[in-house]
């Protein structure tokens, strides 16, 4: 629990996450400073492999009853939203950043 782990891109920006629930995490994210400037890069876990005291700017989440009720009035696409329901249903988390 509260593993800090990063993720880093080609252009060697890094995001900094936390589980904040138990479950899965994926190997692989869209990279959020690149995709800020309208880029698409992945970016590729350091596997946990990150000293701990560095300050997440994104967390791994499963999501409550309320946070379904979010994403199912924020996600237009329904079918991605099955896929996310299935994800969740096989133990994977969702990642979002903090607010
Ligand atoms: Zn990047």
């Amino acid at each position: 629990m509260r593993k800090i782990n990063a993720y880093i891109c080609p252009a060697l920006h890094h995001t900094i996450t936390v589980c904040k629930d138990e479950g899965a995490t994926s190997m692989f994210i869209k990279c959020p400073t690149c995709e800020a400037t309208g880029k698409n890069e992945k970016a590729i876990s350091m596997m946990g492999n990150v000293h701990q005291h560095f300050t997440p700017t994104h967390e791994w989440y499963k999501p409550t009853l309320e946070d379904w009720n979010n994403l199912n009035a924020d996600i237009a696409n329904k079918s991605l939203l099955s896929q996310l329901e299935l994800h969740v249903k096989r133990g994977g988390l969702l990642f979002r950043p903090i607010k």
